[in-house]
């Protein structure tokens, strides 16, 4: 007969040994086994969505584990949402998650980097803070294992994806990595354009050598969305030989990209055979539950208390970016912190149509707007832009004017630039007029609001 808290800390030892540490922490943290007897197991979880999450996920991986380390068969496995009470290994372990934290954000060896200033990595994006789904499951092994024998693993390494999807956390993190394993290494984390900048700067002032000296004198070179080199032939040729140096010498090379290299226009065939030679990785948007696990980390990070339905409202919601999430996640902290109140379904619920409206706004061109308000009122948008001034255009054109200036935030001359060089009284007149007349007349109002709706769900 085992005993049974022993052997749940084995357990937790062999998973945080195989997950990563925010998955651990997220699904593990607060888990115990009430009971074991005749093959049959209960695991308190403290909520629902653990307990989903475990039955679903981690179910047979615990089974078969418990079967191991107790050679025994295990019949059953019931979780139960139920408060474990924190016994002393469990404060241990917690002190000792807390305490890596501490030692891996705050002491940040400082190699000896003559040549250029700092190695200017951001110690927040590491591994460990990094929630792997299977949207990035094979980018974030690569990165592992560059990070682990950097030179001979992969080289280069060349991460693609499109933007808020962990491309440059994942660098940063194979940077952090190396550095802590590797003090002594000289890691350079750049952009393509700061190289290019670099550059042109160096043969402004007379001295070219020194981006050789600042770039070719590293152990890892990191460099960050490399697709911006499209067309830049001088800074082609100068990483072109960058990378060549530096490959020669079995030194690491890490890029990033929206898009693979051979979808990289104008990028020179020589170059793109080097940003082929090693390793390819994609990124992908998280489904929806490495979404909720990346929301509780984020959550927890700041201390922020999130019940399930949150969560899952939350990851129902926001989709298909990272970014997006994590800027869900700060309003809703700056939310509860002005206001004192525990963030309920409801509230989450009218930030995030505030958020979704903010960005599907912002991303409405003036263009689009006044094709929407010319399908609207059915009339030819060459006639907008024109000089008629019958008021079955000068309405519409008003209209135009008055969201121009509401939704998209145009000043007064852009607006009057948009409508074919009218001048900027004309736009504030129009602005004025229409939002006086929106107050008082309830159609009007309405069908604002309508084409509020055509233009930004359109865009969703
Ligand atoms: P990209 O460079 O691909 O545009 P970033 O690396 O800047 O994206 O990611 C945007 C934000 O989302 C960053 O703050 C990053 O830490 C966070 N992020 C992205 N993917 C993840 C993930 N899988 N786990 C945790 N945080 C993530
Ligand atoms: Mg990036």
């Amino acid at each position: 007969m085992h005993n049974p808290h022993e052997l749940w800390q084995s357990i937790l030892a062999e998973f945080e040994l195989k997950l990563s540490k925010a998955n651990f922490t997220t699904w593990f943290k607060n888990t115990g086994i009430k009971n074991f007897e005749e093959g049959e197991v209960i695991v308190c979880v403290p909520n629902n969505f653990t307990k989903a999450w475990l039955e679903k996920k981690y179910h047979h991986d615990i089974l078969k584990t418990l079967e191991r380390l107790t050679n025994q068969p295990v019949k059953k496995i019931e979780y139960r949402v139920e408060n474990f009470k924190k016994t002393v290994a469990e404060e241990e372990l917690k002190t000792t998650l807390t305490q890596t934290t501490v030692a891996a954000t705050v002491v940040i060896p400082q190699p000896d980097m003559s040549g250029f200033a700092t190695t200017n990595l951001n110690p927040k994006y590491t591994f460990s803070t990094f929630i792997i789904g299977k949207g990035t499951e094979l980018a974030a092994a690569a990165a592992r294992a560059v990070a682990d024998n950097p030179g001979n693993a992969y080289n280069p390494l060349f991460v693609y994806g499109s933007v808020g999807l962990g491309k440059t956390h994942l660098l940063q993190a194979i940077g952090n990595g190396i550095l802590k394993q590797r003090p002594d290494m000289r890691i350079l984390y750049t952009t393509i354009e700061k190289f290019k900048n670099d550059l042109v700067e160096a043969v402004r002032s007379g001295n070219p050598g020194k981006v050789k000296n600042t770039y070719r004198n590293v152990d890892v070179l990191l460099i960050d969305d490399v697709q911006f080199i499209s067309g830049k032939e001088g800074t082609q040729e100068e990483l072109f030989h960058t990378f060549n140096h530096l490959h020669q010498q079995n030194k690491q090379v890490i890029l990033s990209s929206d898009r693979p290299p051979k979808a990289i226009p104008a990028l020179e065939a020589r170059l793109r055979s080097r940003f082929e030679w090693g390793m390819i990785v994609d990124v992908t948007a998280p489904d929806l539950e490495t979404r909720a696990a990346i929301i509780k980390a984020k959550a927890k990070e700041k201390n922020l208390e999130l019940s399930d339905d949150i969560v899952i409202t939350l990851a129902t919601t926001i989709q298909n970016n990272v970014r997006e999430l994590e800027g869900a996640i700060n309003k809703i902290t700056a939310y509860h912190q002005l206001k004192g109140i525990e963030p309920s379904v409801e509230t989450i619920k009218a930030i995030l149509i505030n958020l979704e409206s903010q960005s599907a706004r912002r991303s409405v061109t003036p263009k689009t707007l006044i094709r929407i308000i010319g399908e609207f009122y059915d009339v030819d948008q060459n006639e907008i832009l024109g000089k008629n001034r019958e008021k079955r255009l000068s309405f519409p054109r008003q209209v135009i004017m008055f969201l121009l200036r509401e939704d998209l935030k145009l000043s007064f001359p852009a607006i009057g630039t948009e409508l074919g060089g009218r001048d900027h009284t004309t736009a504030m007149h129009a602005h004025q007029k229409i939002r006086k007349e929106v107050e008082d007349d309830l159609k009007l109002k309405n069908e604002v609001e309508l084409i509020r709706q055509r233009l930004y769900n359109t865009s969703g």
